[in-house]
């Protein structure tokens, strides 16, 4: 009996990495490996080190802060995802308490959405930042390889002061 028939899988040379999901720019995570952790603090209700960030990717050295002030713009996403909460909350209040113009109901809502949005405010504020810097940094499926891009405008002075 001769053992040719044996199948012989080869190993592949290159093992193909699986590409980590795009929600875990919702976990904060370096847009560019999605690995790697924004924030020093996990918790971010942690109050006096809910902003703190890396300077750069713990995983990939992607640095964080591409410009002089670049987290100003993140009000702007911070604005619409406080809206988007205000949104959702008044639609959950429509269907499951109901709205109407003869008693305070609405205003009730008010309270409550106030209360909400303080509430969920670290973690708007954290998330703001994660999707403004998606914004400017891409996924890299080669970032072991390749050196992220360095920032031209930083001023270490001014870095994480605001
Ligand atoms: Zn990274």
């Amino acid at each position: 009996m001769i053992m040719e028939n044996i199948n012989v899988i080869p190993m592949p040379t290159t093992v193909k990495e699986p590409t980590p999901s795009a929600f875990n720019i919702f976990r904060c995570k370096c847009p560019r490996c999605r690995k790697g952790d924004m924030f020093v603090e996990a918790n971010p209700y942690k109050l006096n080190r809910t902003m703190k960030m890396h300077e750069q990717c713990p995983v990939c050295k992607q640095p964080f802060e591409l410009e002089v002030g670049f987290y100003y713009g993140s009000s702007y996403v911070s604005y619409a995802l406080s809206v988007a909460v205000s949104v959702a909350s008044l639609i959950a209040w429509w269907v499951f308490i109901g709205l109407s113009t003869n008693d305070n109901r609405f205003f009730y809502w008010m309270a409550v959405n106030g209360v909400l949005l303080i509430g969920l405010q670290p973690l708007l504020m954290r998330l703001a930042r994660a999707l403004w810097l998606a914004f400017f940094v891409k996924y890299d499926p080669n970032w072991r390889e390749e050196a992220p891009e360095q920032p031209e405008r930083v001023n270490k002075d001014q870095m994480n002061n605001w």
